[in-house]
């Protein structure tokens, strides 16, 4: 069985032993553990440097597992895994009002999370970079995801990195960023094409401090470079 790359995995469950026991399994997998016993603090840890995955557990102190879950679908797409007691629970757990990706009942085995977690991060790096790209771009909802962060984007920006995007490498004139806005937008002018590509950039910079990929090329407009390709060892995961 091909293994899976290593990944950075939140465990948010305020029950000891269970932590233990799931840490253990997945280092054992070769992943990076954090643990978390409140939802809050997990949360504040997940805006701050989003992980790979994060196994949630429904029954939390505090902000409890259902809420953390929906608070991280407005700024990430990172695969959720929750743990629940509940059966009964489980429709609303997927449910759209939720967003978590799968679920596993206890009592569980450890086997079976590890293999979960093992299809949720290959599905999310398939979907993320099956062309080896760490965006996304999602027309219909006018979304853009950069590694599994949605961007909090206005509707300007959006269409004005999706052009972007649509060709890496390609210089745009303030011209046709206009025109990637829409007549509808008559207020935008040229300068404010400018100040738009300035909140672009902030955001992303926001959501990935490593990545600055627009650049301004004088005289003409703006270009996207994609950042580089991970190194180490290309096999499929
Ligand atoms: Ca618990």
């Amino acid at each position: 069985m091909a293994a899976v790359r290593p990944a950075r995995v939140f465990i948010v469950e305020d029950e000891p032993k269970i932590v233990a026991l799931l840490a253990d399994y997945l280092r054992h997998e070769g992943h990076a553990v954090e643990s978390f016993g409140d939802g809050a603090v997990a949360l504040a840890a997940a805006r701050q440097n989003p992980p790979d995955l994060v196994l949630l557990d429904v029954m939390l102190p505090g902000l409890n597992g259902i809420e953390v879950c929906r608070e991280i679908r407005r700024f990430s797409e990172v695969p959720v895994l929750m743990l629940t007691a509940r059966v009964d629970e489980v429709d609303r757990l997927l449910g759209l009002d939720t967003g978590a990706d799968d679920y596993v009942c206890k009592p569980f085995s450890p086997r079976e999370v590890t293999a979960r977690v093992r299809a949720l991060l290959r599905r999310s790096r398939a979907s993320a970079g099956s062309d080896g790209r760490p965006w996304v771009v999602d027309e219909a909802g006018l979304k853009i995801v950069w590694k599994q962060s949605v961007l909090p984007l206005t509707p300007v920006e959006f269409r004005i990195f999706a052009r972007l995007l649509a060709h890496p490498g390609r210089v745009y004139s303030r011209a046709q960023l206009l025109d990637a806005v829409h007549a509808d937008l008559r207020d935008v002018s040229d300068r404010a094409i400018d100040s738009h590509v300035k909140n672009l950039r902030r955001k992303l910079l926001a959501a990935d401090p490593a990545a600055d990929p627009i650049h301004s090329v004088y005289g003409v407009g703006y270009r996207f470079d994609p950042p580089p390709e991970p190194s180490g060892p290309s096999e499929p995961y």
